[in-house]
């Protein structure tokens, strides 16, 4: 299959700290890629050179299309409709027909769930809402890969359920997706390829089965033993 995203021997380093040392791996087209890995490893900044919001010191990026990327923390204009923020983009930076722009956004946000909730401003809507609608404001840019850089971690428990089912519903649909998640059950679920990332190195390549059942190095044994998670005996 064809490789859509290829990051060779990337190094990334803020002042004197390397934050990223010689990572590569390539993405297929269709292929979902989970990212894990203990907190300050470098998963957001990993995120953030392949989308290009940072300079890189070394190495290469080499992306087939655009990305789109959704964060933790959603960001909506507040002073703006669900709708308004999604045809922003679209008609402004993509210049395009506002009807079609319309009528793709309202398809999106019956597909999340959302269609009673267009004309809703984001302070009326829950984290989950918010977030989801962050989503479609991603997939109405078309993008050739998602980013997703930990979009459950900011909601509230009852919350985290409705987002994940709207990203395991983009992978039935054959997104490329690079997934950076704290949840180790729709980790599992969802993941073709896991890479476990420590220190700002992939220490880890595998497949959701080995590397969840039988991990081969200490640290993510050690990783993996803060969360609970279904696992084969
Ligand atoms: P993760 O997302 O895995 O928690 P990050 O990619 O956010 O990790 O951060 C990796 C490392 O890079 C951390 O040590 C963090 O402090 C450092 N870092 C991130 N952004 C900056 C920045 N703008 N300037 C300096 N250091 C940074
Ligand atoms: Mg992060």
């Amino acid at each position: 299959m064809e490789e859509i995203l290829k990051v060779e021997k990337l190094t990334k380093r803020y002042e004197d700290i390397t934050v990223l040392e010689n990572v590569s791996f390539s993405v297929k087209k269709g292929e979902v890629l989970v990212i894990v890995g203990p907190s300050g490893c470098g998963k957001s900044t990993l995120l953030r050179c392949i989308n290009g919001l940072e300079d890189i010191q070394d190495g290469k990026v080499s992306i087939e299309g655009k990305t789109g990327m959704v964060f933790q923390s959603y960001e909506l204009f507040p002073h703006m409709t669900v709708l308004q923020n999604l045809m922003l983009a679209p008609l402004k930076v993509q210049k395009r027909d506002k009807g079609e722009v319309m009528k793709e956004a309202e398809q999106l946000l019956e597909r999340v769930g959302l269609s009673s909730k267009k004309n809703n401003y984001p302070r009326q809507l829950s984290g989950g809402q918010k977030q989801r609608v962050a989503i479609v404001r991603a997939l109405i840019m078309h993008p050739e890969v998602l980013l997703f850089d930990e979009v459950t971690a900011a909601l509230d428990p009852e919350m985290v359920r409705e987002v994940l089912d709207v990203i395991l519903d983009l992978a039935t649909q054959h997104k490329t997706m690079l997934i950076v998640t704290h949840e180790m059950n729709f980790a599992r679920a969802i993941a073709d390829r896991v890479i476990f990332l420590e220190g700002g190195s992939i220490m880890e390549d595998t497949t959701p089965e080995e590397f969840f059942d039988a991990p081969r190095s200490e640290r993510a044994k050690r990783f993996l033993s803060t969360f609970e998670y279904k696992k084969k005996e």
